[in-house]
């Protein structure tokens, strides 16, 4: 009964969303229109410097439209994962400017990729919309300005990031990073970040499907997620994703033979 009147809350929850995502699809679209007539006048007026930033203006307001959207379809899994190869270090750099624009002008975003990555397995378009939430908390975590750090690694099993008890199979995974210097998360919210529709933002700020759809990328992709937070510190959210050839293994294959077949 219980889990019950958690699914009707939910769906209560839902039916808010959808129409807290259609009034902020409608102003991201008035956004749109609005910049690419400003665009047309411009260009009669040959003033190209201008008529290309409204340009701009209208396709950060259709990425985020699309953002938007796309979290919503994931929740309801209309999508059906499309798992690839995919280098994680060229996704980030692909991503570096839209990081930039996702986040205000005081904070800095900072790469730290690491050298020669592993390839691992994933939907691509839902690999990028878990990154830009990330980015997008960081973010919001940090209205007064900070740092946001976007960091590759390989790491292994035993080791201090992925204990022997690590919950899913594999012994190599590539570890992607989001690393804030803002507010940090309480006991309280730690335990419930990542619930669908949890959120501590104002209404139309957000949604509470951010980490979410974090947490079920990852699932898909057959990882895991770890955070760590302190309060007035910040917060640090690392998934793991198992390195390539680790699932593409053959049984037949050789198990000495792994390296830099993939490079
Ligand atoms: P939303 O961003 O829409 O609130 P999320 O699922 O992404 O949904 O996040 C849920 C809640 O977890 C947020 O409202 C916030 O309280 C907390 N949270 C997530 N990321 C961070 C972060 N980097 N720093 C501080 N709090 C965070």
């Amino acid at each position: 009964a219980e889990d019950q009147l958690r699914q009707a809350q939910k769906m209560e929850a839902f039916g808010h969303l959808t129409g807290g995502v259609a009034h902020d699809f409608n102003n991201l679209l008035m956004i749109v229109l609005g910049n690419l007539d400003r665009a047309e006048r411009l260009l009669k007026d040959l003033d190209l410097d201008r008529a290309g930033q409204a340009i701009e203006r209208a396709r950060t307001g259709a990425r985020r439209a699309t953002t938007l959207t796309q979290r919503l379809l994931a929740f309801s899994r209309r999508q059906k994962p499309e798992l690839q190869p995919v280098d994680p270090n060229a996704l980030i750099t692909e991503m570096s400017d839209l990081f930039r624009q996702s986040s205000a002008s005081k904070v800095v975003v900072e790469f730290a990729l690491v050298d020669q990555p592993w390839m691992v397995m994933a939907d691509i378009n839902q690999f990028e919309i878990a990154l830009l939430n990330l980015v997008i908390n960081a973010r919001d975590a940090m209205p007064r300005g900070g740092a946001v750090t976007i960091e590759t690694a390989k790491v292994t099993r035993g080791t201090q990031s992925v204990p022997a008890s690590f919950p899913v199979p594999g012994n190599e995974f590539v570890q992607i990073t989001v690393r804030d210097t803002g507010t940090g998360m309480s006991r309280e919210v730690m335990a419930r970040a990542g619930e669908a529709f949890f959120t501590t933002k104002e209404a139309g700020k957000g949604t509470g499907l951010g980490l979410y759809q974090v947490r079920d990328f990852v699932k898909q992709a057959g990882g895991h997620v770890t955070i760590e937070s302190e309060l007035g510190v910040g917060t640090s959210v690392s998934i793991h994703l198992p390195r390539l050839p680790a699932q593409a293994e053959d049984p037949s294959a050789d198990p000495s033979a792994e390296g830099d077949q993939l490079a």
